[in-house]
């Protein structure tokens, strides 16, 4: 499926989770699912975007009048009725035609203010947000998502391959995040997201900044990068050591990458993400890690980098073929070091298959 079609079944599909809710809308402004459901990607602003998705009624897409044109250029917004508020007025008066009373799902990204627009307008209504009331809209990619994941999960490992032919002893940390950066946009990223190089014991905080901590020999370094390809995103996680790897570190390591691979080796549709939480977990427990394991084992990805599904131990969520998310449980030993090792995955009819293929095999850098 190609062009507007593609929109028009994502904005059917939206609409029968809408009713399948009990709800009676679906109110969308600019982010990710106005991206996923028209194509058009405004930047979130104070003036007023919205569609709206509601069961028996046509979807209205309501613009400032000045971004008609912008609008109407977006690949999925042709077959759509929009509807205009011009600089100066009201939009919540004019988004009050739009939203008939009734309990209505509002996206994540929707800024407070619309929020309290929509409510002063239409004050018999309710609203809730969409995560919670409908979750993974975009959980289950089609062929054209996974190809873009793919593309982008080995532009990472492309990245990964190139930063650990580079000397990291004596350099900052800042200094290889500088480069990975540079590295994923030259293996086609058209934005960065994140470079997280995290030297000695500053890999014991699983989001830790990239500092102008010099990194030493001896030392494990856990790489977490990732940015965006053709709208989808990458995340790859990898540690390495410099030169030789510290006390203690190397069982450390060896628990981390049976942990992953238990919990890949789960994965297949119908098995539930706490299964894959668990099963990475008790490989972690097993070795007596298990306090250390702070982090969740992954997250959904796709338009965004953490989206539906998040593979915690509470999310009861059946997969489903067509999904993808992260498997990335980790070790973190406070004042010492951490490890992680992270793949971005899909769910197959009878398994799983990784879009990152960089080797876990412990790697040695300068
Ligand atoms: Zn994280
Ligand atoms: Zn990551
Ligand atoms: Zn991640």
């Amino acid at each position: 499926m190609t062009g507007p079609v593609r929109f028009e079944g994502r904005r059917e599909r939206a609409t029968a989770a809408v009713v399948g809710a009990g709800l009676d809308g679906f109110l969308v402004t600019p982010g990710p699912d106005l991206r996923y459901l028209t194509g058009y990607d405004p930047p979130p602003l104070e003036r007023l975007t919205l569609l709206r998705l509601a069961p028996g009624s046509e979807p209205v897409l309501l613009v400032p009048r000045l971004e008609r044109a912008a609008a109407q250029a977006a690949g999925g917004v042709a077959e759509l009725e929009v509807a205009t508020w011009a600089d100066g007025d009201d939009p919540y008066v004019a988004a009050a035609a739009l939203l008939r009373p009734g309990r209505w799902a509002v996206t994540d990204r929707t800024w407070a203010v619309h929020l309290l627009g929509f409510q002063s307008v239409s004050r018999d209504s309710s609203f809730v947000a969409a995560a919670a009331a409908l979750p993974g809209l975009r959980a289950v990619k089609d062929a054209d998502e996974l190809e873009a994941l793919a593309r982008a999960g080995a532009a990472a490992d492309a990245a990964f391959e190139a930063i650990t032919a580079r000397a990291f002893a004596g350099r900052t940390e800042e200094d290889v995040a500088a480069e990975l950066a540079d590295l994923l946009r030259a293996n086609g990223h058209e934005t960065v997201d994140f470079t997280i190089v995290a030297s000695g014991p500053n890999a014991a905080s699983p989001h830790h900044d990239a500092s102008d901590r010099r990194i030493r020999p001896g030392e494990a370094v856990v790489l977490d990068f990732g940015g965006f390809v053709d709208g989808y995103g990458s995340d790859i996680t990898r540690t390495v050591v410099v030169g030789e790897s510290p006390e203690g570190f190397d069982r450390v390591y060896d628990v981390v990458r049976r942990a992953q691979q238990a919990a890949f080796e789960t994965v297949r549709p119908g098995v539930t993400c706490a299964e894959v939480d668990r099963a990475a977990r008790a490989v972690i427990d097993q070795a007596g890690f298990g306090p250390f394991f702070i982090h969740r084992t992954g997250h959904g990805i796709g338009l965004e980098t953490h989206e539906d599904p998040y593979i915690v131990a509470t999310n009861e969520a059946p997969l489903r073929e067509g999904m993808t998310f992260s498997i990335e449980p980790g070790i973190y030993l406070d004042g010492r070091f951490g490890a992680r090792i992270e793949d971005i995955v899909s769910v197959t009819s009878d398994g799983a298959r990784r879009f990152n293929e960089a080797p876990r095999d412990l790697r040695l850098v300068d």
